[in-house]
């Protein structure tokens, strides 16, 4: 049954050089560009509710993880991180650095988008630097008003091998590569004549997706990732914001909004269950809304999970693909078969399309909160269930508190 088409989006190719593809999107897809906002609510929520950062909020059971590790994996997390260590130090102080070159005062996109495509980035846009996102401890560090959103894409094979260690490589090992790409541009700006500053993509200032959306890049799927034309959520997001001149791009119908309510695969292939069919609105954006406590067990347990990723139709068959798919056919491309739905899920074994595993209950217990509210949250139940503690409890409890409180919060993630 073939739809009417409402419009096509004309972007550029997916490599430098490639030529342009063309995105077909019907009519019953339509909704708006970008993804329906609130702006009041928006900024009444930035103001009265300002977001922190999952690394400071979600401490706790970030440093869970480590104990539910495979071997394999810790073994690699601590690599990875020793090599975006020096990285990540290098984006958190670009901001300072000063331009080596003269500004000219005109208009840089072109010039910036350019080096960024020969340096490898997929998708390249320009938006304000929206600070209604950014995060608490990222106040007083964020410079500039310029954002320029960078995804580089993570290998196609690797990607489609999860869950598992190779596909983590995939994805951690883009980290590193964008890492240092990141500080190659903003030196190519400081050359320009401007300032540049390197917002990390394993030390957050912001959610960026908003960014990206308001840059046109993609729309947020129901996975809570964002679906970019040529590989979908395949991509590691990045943003450099800097003081040069530049034109902002505008956000993009691509009918994904909608797309994902007729679609729903990762929602149904969720491991988890965290994906949620229905849309709220949540401070000021209507979305769908991952249960985060629901999926977190899963994702550090077998080696990142992502299935959410695997099986979204836009990962692994492209925008182009399946919207001009739902123009002819008015069906999702590849819903319900196994190459696009089927997944290993290690011991667990293989999970076709309507299957899913089983966890019990205990599994989807972690910690939560800060590491301190944690402790708190522990303490309280000790009390409860034994009374008072002994003398030498209380000392170790202040202790542990104090420790704590010494080391700080770390913005720092664990991607
Ligand atoms: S990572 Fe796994 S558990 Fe988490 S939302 Fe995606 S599919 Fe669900
Ligand atoms: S799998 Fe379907 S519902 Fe989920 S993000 Fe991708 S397109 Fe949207």
């Amino acid at each position: 049954m073939g739809k009417p088409v409402d419009h096509v989006v004309t972007r550029p190719g997916r490599r430098l050089g490639d030529p342009e593809v063309q995105i077909p999107v019907a009519e019953d897809l339509t909704t708006v560009p970008g993804i329906p906002l609130r702006e009041t609510d928006l900024s009444f929520y930035a103001r009265t509710y300002p977001q922190e950062t999952q690394n400071i909020e979600k401490a706790a059971d970030r440093q869970w993880v480590w104990t539910v590790y495979s071997p394999e994996m810790s073994e690699y997390r601590k690599a990875h991180n020793d090599i975006s260590e020096p990285l990540i130090d290098a984006a958190a102080v670009s901001g300072d650095l000063e331009p080596t070159g003269t500004p000219t005062g005109e208009d840089m996109t072109a010039a910036i988008r350019l080096k960024a495509r020969e340096l490898g980035f997929g998708e390249v846009g320009f938006t304000k630097y929206d600070r209604r996102y950014t995060y608490t401890s990222k106040r007083h560090w964020t410079k500039y008003e310029h954002a320029i959103c960078l995804a580089l894409e993570q290998d196609y094979v690797q990607t489609q091998s999860l869950p598992g260690m190779d596909a983590e490589r995939a994805h951690f090992g883009t980290y590193e590569i964008e890492g240092a790409l990141l500080l190659d541009l903003a030196d190519h700006i400081r050359e320009l004549g401007y300032h540049a500053q390197v917002h990390s993509p394993n030390d957050n200032s912001a959610p960026y997706i908003p960014m990206f959306v308001a840059a046109g890049l993609g729309q947020l799927g129901a996975n809570g990732q964002l679906l970019s034309p040529h590989f979908g959520s395949r991509a590691r997001l990045a943003i450099i914001t800097t003081d040069a001149a530049v034109t902002y791009d505008q956000p993009v119908d691509y009918g994904i909004h909608q797309f994902c309510q007729l679609c729903q695969v990762c929602v149904n292939r969720c491991p988890g269950r965290a994906l949620v069919k229905e849309k709220v609105w949540w401070r000021g954006v209507e979305k769908n809304k991952l249960i985060y406590e629901r999926c977190r067990p899963v994702m550090a347990r077998y080696d990142g999970c992502a299935v959410c990723m695997k099986t979204c139709p836009i990962q692994r068959f492209g925008m182009p693909a399946v919207m001009e798919h739902y123009v002819a056919t008015g069906q999702v491309l590849g819903k319900g078969t196994h190459l696009l739905e089927g997944y290993t899920f290690m011991e667990k074994g293989y999970f076709g399309p309507g299957e899913l595993p089983l966890f019990d209950r205990n599994f989807f217990e972690i910690p939560h909160g800060r590491n301190e509210e944690w402790l708190f949250q522990q303490f309280k139940e000790k009390l409860v269930k034994e009374g008072i503690p002994s003398q030498a409890e209380l000392v170790g409890f202040a202790r542990e508190v104090k420790k704590i409180i010494d080391k700080g919060n770390s913005t720092l993630g664990d991607e």
